[in-house]
């Protein structure tokens, strides 16, 4: 083809694949990543498999955030297996903590409700410090606010397949906002008034709501009630512009406002999917098929085969997750139309 190097020129002088490197498109990009010091092995695994399979080809930086100072011995295992740029940042005490006006007795009554309920993480307050700051505070970090695309790692999640392709700038090209690779039911448990007070901010805020959104995959009932459909955050790609923007901005605050993290335990991952749902047309939200993701106990792989052995995916597609009973993706498929 005309566009490609001779390779004698490739193999004779690594000055020219610098320049081929430096010349290749980027996405204003990053990971980001959560963890506790005592995630150290298990980050670094995520990031092993991160490099395998897509980012030794582009090497995108890395943002870890902590509420704690991370080790150094923490910075240096990370810093030797990831090829991007890698920056460590503590989040600020008032983007973690539970705020003061949350009423204590309430927020302790809440959590000894879901304990008895054996809610997993019902008892716990550094969960629910975690889901608010996922919710509405990690893409004001100053080390993330530079950027305009994050994807999500977590500690020990795998990446089944290579990916091929540039995520972001497919999403960045085809103006994508949301990408996500496994959907399923949220516990109505953690999440008895959310849906009350998203009916009420769409009455209040009209205007913040996109006209061909996706209320049809998250409402059997045109969005008198929620079926629970979410998509699973602890992988996102996502655009930050959809949570800086005055949209979301008005639902964090609003729902924040309820203390719904505290009183019940709300997860980033309904908030954050009821929100693309909402502000973002149907088409702008994304499913990565070809992205092979496991965080325990769930994988998504691809079931097309041709896709499958272009990825050389360790998975079987077989024990996929997206047709298990728990899985929104035949809700995702039916409202899709596919
Ligand atoms: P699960 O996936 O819902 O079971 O929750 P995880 O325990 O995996 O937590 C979700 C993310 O938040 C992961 O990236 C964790 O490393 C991170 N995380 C959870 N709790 C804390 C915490 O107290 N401090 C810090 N720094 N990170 C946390
Ligand atoms: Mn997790």
């Amino acid at each position: 083809s005309p566009n490609q190097v001779p390779e004698e020129y490739n193999t004779r002088t690594g000055v020219h694949n610098a320049s081929l490197e430096l010349a290749q498109r980027r996405a204003n990009a990053t990971f980001v990543i959560l963890a506790r010091n005592s995630d150290l092995e298990n980050t670094v695994r995520s990031i092993r498999r991160v490099e395998d399979r897509f980012n030794t080809r582009h090497h995108y930086p890395y943002v870890l955030l902590n509420d704690e100072p991370f080790t150094d011995e923490f910075k240096k295992r990370v810093s030797a297996v990831a090829s991007g740029q890698v920056e460590y940042g503590q989040v600020p005490k008032d983007h973690w903590n539970q705020p003061d006006w949350i009423d204590e007795d309430r927020a302790t009554e809440g959590r000894d409700k879901l304990v008895a309920e054996n809610v997993i993480y019902g008892g716990s307050v550094s969960y629910r410090n975690m889901c608010r700051f996922n919710s509405g505070f990690f893409y004001r970090h100053p080390l993330v606010l530079p950027y305009r695309w994050y994807w999500r790692i977590e500690p020990d999640v795998h990446f089944h397949c290579d990916i091929n392709f540039d995520p972001f700038l497919y999403m960045q090209d085809r103006g994508k906002v949301y990408g996500f690779t496994i959907t399923m039911y949220e516990f109505d448990k953690t999440i008895p008034t959310l849906w009350g007070h998203v009916k009420d901010f769409i009455k209040l805020h009209p205007e913040h709501i996109a006209p061909d959104n996706a209320m049809g995959f998250m409402s059997d009932d045109g969005g008198e009630t929620y079926n629970r459909c979410h998509f699973w955050s602890n992988f996102e790609i996502a655009d930050m512009n959809l949570w800086r923007g005055p949209a979301y901005t008005d639902f964090f605050d609003y729902l924040d406002s309820k203390g719904g993290f505290y009183y019940e335990r709300w997860g980033d991952a309904p908030v954050h999917s009821i929100a693309a749902g909402l502000f973002a047309n149907k088409d702008q939200i994304q499913f990565f098929q070809e992205i092979g993701y496991e965080h325990n106990p769930y994988t998504h792989c691809p079931k097309d085969p041709q896709m499958w052995e272009r990825g050389k995916c360790g998975c079987d597609p077989e024990r996929s997750f997206d047709y298990d009973g728990y899985s929104c993706m035949r809700q995702w498929d039916r409202f899709m139309g596919n």
